[in-house]
C-alpha cells in the first residue's frame, strides 16, 4: 500500500488508462471512431496546416457542438475553404472515405448539411476516397501530437457526460481518509491536471512557438465556456492583427477596431442614447473600414458567439478590448516571467500577477461594460480577480512549467509548483458544487481552501464521472479509494 503523499493519483489515472475498453490504447494504429471525435473535439490538430483531399486550405473557426444522438457528429460547425466566406454546417466523422456511402449518409436527409466529412486516413488517388461527394478531411497526418500522446491526454480530457446532483459512490469512502488524504489527492489530481495542460502547450509551442502558444491560451481562458472557439480564432490571427501597426501601447484603440471587426462584434448603428458610446463607435468604424480589406474572408461571423446567460463582465465584447490592450504591449510575454522571477508572499502572488496583466487606463471600457449598456456610475477595471486566476490556472502556470521543463530548469518547475499549490481559490461555481455534492456528499473543501483543491476535483470529475454514468456504474475510483484509506487509517497517517 502507498502512503499519503507518494504520487498515488498519477498511478491510478495511468492504471485506469491502460485498461483495454476504456479506449483504444492497445497496438492499433487506427483509433476508433469515438476517438477522432475527441480528437475533432478538442481540435488537437496542426490547425494552420489543414488541407482537404482535393488540396484546398481549411480553417476551422468552430469544430461544432458534439452531437449525442442520431445524424452528423457535429452540428453547426463553422469552416472556411480557401478564400471563400466561412460557412455554417455539419460535420460527419468516420475512419475512411468509404464510410459515407456504406453508412447510407448519402441517402439519409439528416445528413444533408453536411459540409466536411472527416476521416483517419485517405488520398485524393484512391477512388473509393475519390467517390464522397464533399469536401474530406484526413486526420493521420495532421494531428499535434503523437497518437500515444494524444491517447494518454485525451483520456483525462474527453467527453462531457452529464453529471446529476446525487452523492457519487466515492463519497463514503473519501469520506474515511484521514485529515491529510483529502487535501494530498486532490493536490495529487491538480499537478496531473497541470502536466496534461504543460503538455498541450509545448505541442502547440513546437508548431508556432511559445509566444503564440501562450496568447492562444490566454485569449481561450478568456472566452468563459462557450467562446473560447472565436476567442482562440482570433488568437490565431495575431499577425496579421499586428500588420503595418507598431507594438505600442499607443496602438490599442486602432487594435480595439481591428479586433472588433475582425470578430463580427462590432455593431453597423450608433446607439443613438449614449453619446460616449457613439463616438468610441465612430472612431472603431473609421479605423476597421480602412483596414478590413486587409482582413479579407478572415471576418468571423457573429453567429459564433453565445450571449446566453453571460454577465456583463464577462461578455466577449470586454474580453476583445482586453486583448487589444496586451496585443499591443511589446512586453506582454515577459510580463509572466517578471511576475514569477519576483519574490512574493503568497499573499502576493494573485494581485502582482493582476497588477502586470492589468491594461492601463482605457477611457471607454473603463466605464462601459458593453456597447449597449448604459456608462457605468463607477470605473470597472477590464481584468477582474476571478479571471486572473482562469488565466493563471489554465495558462500562465502550465505556460511557465511547460517552458522550464523544456529547459530542464528543475529549480523553476519547483518554484511554479510552489505557486500553483498556493494559489488562492477561486469562486465557486456551478461545476464546483456539483462535484462537490457527487465526491464530498456537498461536505466543503478541505480548509484554507486552495485553487488546487478545486483543480484537483475538476480532474477527478474528468478522469472518472465523465466516463461512468450517474450510477456511478463502472467507476473504479470508489475501489481505488477504499484500501488507501483504510490503509492510512490503521497506520494513524
Ligand atoms: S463516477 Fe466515480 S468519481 Fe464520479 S461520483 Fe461516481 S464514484 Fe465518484
Amino acid at each position: 500500500m502507498q502512503p499519503i503523499g507518494s504520487e498515488l493519483y498519477p498511478s491510478w489515472r495511468a492504471a485506469l488508462w491502460s485498461e483495454p475498453g476504456l479506449h483504444d490504447r492497445a497496438t492499433s494504429p487506427v483509433p476508433s471512431e469515438r476517438f477522432l471525435q475527441q480528437i475533432w473535439f478538442h481540435q488537437r490538430l496542426q490547425r494552420d496546416a489543414l488541407r482537404t483531399l482535393d488540396g484546398r486550405p481549411l480553417t476551422i473557426l468552430h469544430p461544432g457542438f458534439w452531437n449525442h444522438a442520431a445524424g452528423p457528429d457535429f452540428r453547426q460547425a463553422v469552416l472556411q475553404f480557401g478564400d471563400d466566406a466561412p460557412c455554417s454546417g455539419d460535420v460527419e466523422l468516420d475512419l475512411r472515405a468509404a464510410a459515407w456511402h456504406q453508412h447510407g449518409h448519402d441517402r439519409n436527409p439528416a445528413y444533408a448539411q453536411v459540409r466536411l466529412h472527416v476521416i483517419w486516413q485517405g488520398t485524393p488517388t484512391n477512388p473509393a476516397d475519390a467517390k464522397v461527394p464533399l469536401p474530406t478531411l484526413a486526420l493521420a497526418d495532421v494531428l499535434d501530437a503523437p497518437l500515444d500522446d494524444l491517447r494518454e491526454w485525451l483520456g483525462g480530457e474527453a467527453s462531457h457526460n452529464l453529471l446529476t446532483a446525487r452523492t457519487g459512490a466515492c463519497a463514503p469512502p473519501l469520506e474515511q481518509l484521514p485529515a491529510t488524504g483529502l487535501p494530498t489527492l486532490l493536490e495529487q489530481a491538480a499537478f496531473t491536471r497541470l502536466r496534461l495542460k504543460a503538455d498541450q502547450l509545448a505541442a502547440r509551442a513546437r508548431q508556432a512557438g511559445w509566444d503564440q502558444a501562450l496568447w492562444e491560451a490566454a485569449l481561450g481562458a478568456l472566452g468563459y465556456k462557450q467562446n473560447v472557439w472565436p476567442l482562440r480564432r482570433l488568437a490565431e490571427l495575431r499577425e496579421s492583427l499586428l500588420r503595418d501597426l507598431p507594438r505600442d501601447r499607443a496602438a490599442a484603440p486602432e487594435l480595439q477596431a481591428r479586433l472588433f471587426g475582425l470578430s463580427g462584434l462590432l455593431p453597423d448603428q450608433l446607439t443613438r442614447r449614449w453619446s460616449t458610446t457613439d463616438a468610441w463607435l465612430r472612431r472603431a468604424w473609421d479605423t476597421w473600414w480602412r483596414w478590413r480589406e486587409s482582413a479579407g474572408p478572415a471576418v468571423l461571423p457573429r453567429s459564433l458567439w453565445r450571449f446566453d446567460g453571460l454577465r456583463p463582465a464577462n461578455h466577449p465584447q470586454r474580453r476583445l478590448a482586453l486583448a487589444a490592450h496586451w496585443l499591443a504591449d511589446p512586453d506582454w510575454t515577459a510580463r509572466s516571467e517578471r511576475w514569477l522571477a519576483k519574490d512574493l508572499a503568497d499573499t502576493a502572488l494573485r494581485p502582482a500577477l493582476l497588477a502586470e496583466l492589468q491594461p492601463s487606463e482605457d477611457p471607454f471600457w473603463d466605464h462601459h461594460w458593453t456597447l449597449s449598456s448604459r456608462p457605468m456610475s463607477r470605473p470597472r477595471p477590464l481584468l477582474g480577480e476571478a479571471r486572473i486566476t482562469d488565466l493563471a490556472m489554465n495558462a500562465i502556470l502550465p505556460w511557465l512549467w511547460s517552458r522550464a521543463r523544456a529547459g530542464g530548469n528543475s529549480a523553476l518547475c519547483t518554484r511554479i509548483e510552489h505557486r500553483y499549490r498556493h494559489w488562492p481559490a477561486a469562486a465557486d461555481n456551478a461545476l464546483l458544487r456539483l462535484a462537490r455534492q457527487r465526491l464530498l456528499a456537498g461536505r466543503p473543501l478541505p480548509r484554507p481552501t486552495q485553487a488546487i483543491h478545486q483543480q484537483g476535483m475538476l480532474q477527478i470529475v474528468r478522469d472518472f464521472c465523465d466516463h461512468a454514468n450517474a450510477l456511478c456504474d463502472d467507476c473504479r475510483f470508489p475501489e481505488l479509494v477504499r484500501p488507501w484509506a483504510a490503509a492510512s487509517a490503521a497506520s494513524g497517517a
